[in-house]
């Protein structure tokens, strides 16, 4: 895999992966991330293994989950087994945990607050940016202690509003809820610009977003489901490292003693 490292501030780092490179075989070569597609399993944990080291992690450390294009969002920690069943989203406020998505066409999303030791995953199919995904996952977010502008965004490889035609009715249900969705197709047709209303959703709030990854739709170097029904699954991971206010936060259970 091509991995792509960068930190958010001091205590969050991510990872966005590509195809390149890894253990998996045809149809799923060679960096799948996905174990629900057909894969050998020894291969996408080896890949996985690769990612997570990445960020100085250990496979044990790392979260996933089993999206259902809906709005749910997961709050994990060290106990939580993975991957998550039924949500579109993972937060913790845990460090040293690595929240996992992939995805091949649907954008997978990071974010992190640095100063309140908040990180999340998300995957945003159309359905997930009709479902406000995004929304439901700065609101818990903000539940364990983020705050907006503190936030900031990585927004990874998706299909393009050039190449993501869909049919009238779709087009009219997600542009409803995010107009920046809107695109026409090469072809002239109906298109969606998922990564677009993604960012748009971000930006409406104040957080800064960064793009990593160019169409799915069109580069050999990601996964792409319409292009290819069977294929693989990239990603990208991020995590929060030990607080650098570890020590303080000793001393203030310290201080709490019973003399
Ligand atoms: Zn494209």
């Amino acid at each position: 895999m091509g991995i792509a490292n960068g930190s958010m501030g001091s205590r969050v780092t991510w990872a966005f992966a590509d195809r390149t490179s890894g253990a998996s075989s045809e149809p799923f070569a060679l960096g799948n991330l996905a174990d629900h597609v057909g894969d050998d399993p020894a291969a996408v944990l080896a890949n996985r293994a690769t990612l997570a080291g990445s960020l100085g992690l250990s496979l044990d450390h790392l979260v996933a989950m089993a999206p259902v294009h809906g709005r749910e969002v997961g709050v994990v920690d060290s106990q939580t087994v993975s991957p998550v069943l039924g949500v579109d989203a993972l937060v913790t406020a845990s460090p040293d945990l690595g929240l996992l998505v992939v995805a091949a066409d649907c954008v997978p999303l990071l974010l992190g607050d640095p100063s309140a030791g908040v990180v999340a995953a998300v995957h945003a199919g159309w359905r997930g940016v009709e479902a406000d995904v995004v929304g439901a996952t700065l609101e818990v977010m903000q539940d364990l202690g983020a705050v907006l502008t503190n936030v900031s965004a990585v927004v990874g490889p998706a299909i393009c509003g050039q190449c993501y035609e869909v049919e009238h009715d779709r087009y009219e249900a997600v542009t409803a809820r995010a107009p920046h969705a809107a695109s026409v197709t090469r072809t002239g047709g109906l298109g969606l610009d998922l990564r677009s209303a993604v960012s748009e959703r971000l930006e409406q709030v104040g957080i800064d977003v960064e793009t990593w990854g160019e169409c799915t739709y069109e580069s050999p170097r990601f996964y792409s489901f319409r292009r290819d029904p069977q294929t693989g699954r990239h990603g990208g991971l991020i995590a929060l490292s030990g607080s650098a206010d570890a020590d303080s936060a000793d001393s203030g259970l310290g201080v709490a003693h019973h003399g």
